[in-house]
């Protein structure tokens, strides 16, 4: 990696849109500026989500001056990192699912950029520069309004067959059995073990 590169990030979540010029520099932690963060305004559907992440892209890279290599962005959803597409997003942001994203950023900034699901792009940070930075493998499990999960093994995300591997809040739990569960199954452990699944859970049992 050559010294000093300059990328912009772009974090896409359900509730805000988060942005940073961030250099990258061989054997260094990466140095991270112009942080700042808009309202995602998911409800308003797919095209208003990307029109804010490419809003945001312009501005780290005007700040930035002229020496910005890429784009790297996290997205909530399903993301296929070899088309940079949003392959699947569930009702939390209505008609993402479908957005390319990698391809529509790079057309309106004409930079590479390379997407990740969320979870992932976490996990890929915790192992690098986190919790797990010395060990070999991490598994990262991101507990909010939903359970994400991720594993990382020797530097690299498994992504599995369909880019949904480490999603450990969809796996069966008999203590979940019959529970609907927002992927549209049931009995799984996010249901009761989310954020909101923990509350029902406590009202359920009075
Ligand atoms: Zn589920």
């Amino acid at each position: 990696m050559a010294q000093g590169k300059k990328v912009v990030a772009i974090d896409i979540g359900g509730t805000k849109i988060a942005s940073a010029l961030v250099t990258l520099e061989e054997g260094a932690k990466p140095v991270v500026e112009f942080y700042d963060k808009i309202p995602t305004e998911a409800k308003k559907g797919g095209q208003q989500v990307l029109a804010n992440a490419i809003k945001m892209a312009r501005r780290v890279i005007e700040l930035a001056g002229e020496d910005v290599c890429g784009i790297g962005v996290s997205s909530g959803g399903v993301i296929d990192p070899r088309t940079g597409d949003v392959t699947y997003a569930n009702d939390m942001m209505p008609g993402w699912g479908g957005t390319h994203l990698g391809a529509e950023l790079t057309a309106a900034t004409g930079l590479p950029a390379r997407v990740l699901n969320d979870v992932h792009a976490h996990a890929l940070g915790e192992a690098r520069w986190g919790a797990g930075r010395d060990a070999s493998s991490c598994l990262v499990v991101a507990v909010g309004t939903g359970i994400g999960g991720a594993f990382v093994e020797r530097g690299s995300i498994m992504l599995g067959a369909h880019n949904e591997a480490g999603h450990i809040g969809h796996v069966s739990c008999t203590d979940a059995a019959g529970v609907p569960c927002q992927c549209g199954a049931t009995g799984h452990l996010e249901t009761i073990a989310c954020g909101p699944g923990i509350i029902n859970r406590y009202l359920e049992l009075g």
